[in-house]
């Protein structure tokens, strides 16, 4: 039977930025309810070593680090569900969030934490092909590939770190990238120039997939010069970047350009008093784990701030 689970403080998503807020918004005693979604642990449980996580002075792996921090959340006192959020109506307070699972969660506040997923090239043979060749997880594909050819699409930190990954399984990595320089940290860059197993296909872009049943091969047009190739893989693996889940928001708060929550400069405020963004879903510039868990920190001091404030105003009201 559907149930309404009511909080002081309702949080969607569970990867850094939602559990961080919801640490704070624990221990500011708000009760926080996180809902979950279908990856629970956020992108960081798609990835490997963690190198760059403030705290650990030995690389730590990135499913392991979202486990530590989900245990601290619950430790302090927050409740996690596995539902996954179908609709929101945050016309009034408390808003609401209606889940996959029939279940209503009711928030006096909301914390937006709801990511980003991978994007797709959408070019032909990708979804048709899509878990028989093509993937945009090598950590979680890679292994299919022992001994194989595997091309990886892409020129940020994400396409040079999985192909770095696919060399322990792969026989050859062909990173495809469609300029003539890399987007990727420098110590990336450095690593992938010196790994005997990659090479790099300069000013490339993949304009189909190739395959029957399963993957035979990529088409490539030189984005340079405009000639057109094929290249035989036995597997290719998409890694051109994220896309902020926002499509629940689309009709209630402002998105920009590229689909981000638009919150006020500096702040998860969004137009919307008592609803906060944080993390990736409001931030195009940085999306990293450790900003995505500062601005989760921000969302729960404002959340609290705001609930003190409309509590303060109610007794005021009530005791004239
Ligand atoms: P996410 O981690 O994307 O979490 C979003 C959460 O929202 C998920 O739990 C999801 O289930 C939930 N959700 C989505 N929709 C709904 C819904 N409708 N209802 C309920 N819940 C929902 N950063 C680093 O700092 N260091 C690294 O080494 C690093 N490595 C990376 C490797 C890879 C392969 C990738 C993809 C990213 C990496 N990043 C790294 C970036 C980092 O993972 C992100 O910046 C960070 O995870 C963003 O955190 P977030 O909490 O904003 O969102
Ligand atoms: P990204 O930095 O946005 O890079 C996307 C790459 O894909 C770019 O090189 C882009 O090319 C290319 N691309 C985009 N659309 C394309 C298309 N249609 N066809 C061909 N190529 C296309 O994305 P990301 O690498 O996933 O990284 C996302 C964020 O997570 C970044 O902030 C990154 O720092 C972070 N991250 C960090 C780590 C780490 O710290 N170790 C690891 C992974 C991710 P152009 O360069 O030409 O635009």
């Amino acid at each position: 039977m559907a149930t309404t689970h009511r909080t002081r403080m309702l949080i969607l998503g569970s990867g850094p930025a939602g559990l961080t807020a919801a640490i704070y918004g624990a221990r500011a005693g708000m009760n926080p309810i996180v809902v979950q979604g279908l990856q629970p642990g956020g992108q960081l449980t798609i990835t490997t070593d963690v190198e760059n996580y403030p705290g650990f002075r030995d690389v730590i792996q990135g499913p392991w680090l979202m486990q530590e921090m989900q245990a601290q959340a619950e430790h302090v006192g927050t409740r996690m569900v596995w539902d996954t959020i179908t609709r929101v109506d945050l016309g009034q307070s408390p808003f609401r969030a209606f889940g996959d699972s029939g279940d209503i969660y009711e928030g006096d506040c909301v914390v937006i934490a709801t990511g980003a997923q991978a994007r797709w090239l959408g070019v032909p043979g990708e979804a048709a092909l899509a878990g028989k060749g093509v993937s945009a997880c090598a950590t979680c594909d890679g292994f299919f590939y022992r001994g194989k050819t595997v091309v990886v699409i892409g020129g940020g930190n994400t396409a040079v770190e999985e192909a770095l990954y696919l060399t322990n399984h792969a026989r050859e990595v062909v990173l495809i990238h469609r300029r003539d320089s890399l987007r990727a940290e420098r110590i990336l860059q450095d690593r992938l120039a010196a790994h005997p197993k990659i090479s790099v296909l300069w000013n490339k872009a993949v304009t189909s997939f190739i395959g029957d049943t399963a993957l035979t091969g990529v088409a490539l047009v030189d984005t340079v010069t405009g000639s057109t190739s094929e290249l035989p893989t036995d597997g290719a693996f998409v890694a051109i970047g994220h896309a902020p889940a926002t499509e629940l928001f689309r009709d209630t708060l402002a998105l920009d350009a590229g689909g981000y929550i638009v919150v006020a400069a500096g702040t998860p405020k969004t137009a919307i008093p008592g609803v906060f963004a944080c993390g990736d879903v409001m931030d195009h510039t940085y999306r990293q784990a450790v900003t995505a868990a500062g601005t989760g920190c921000m969302a729960a001091l404002d959340a609290e701030r705001y609930l003190a404030t409309r509590d303060f105003a109610a007794l005021s009201e009530a005791a004239q």
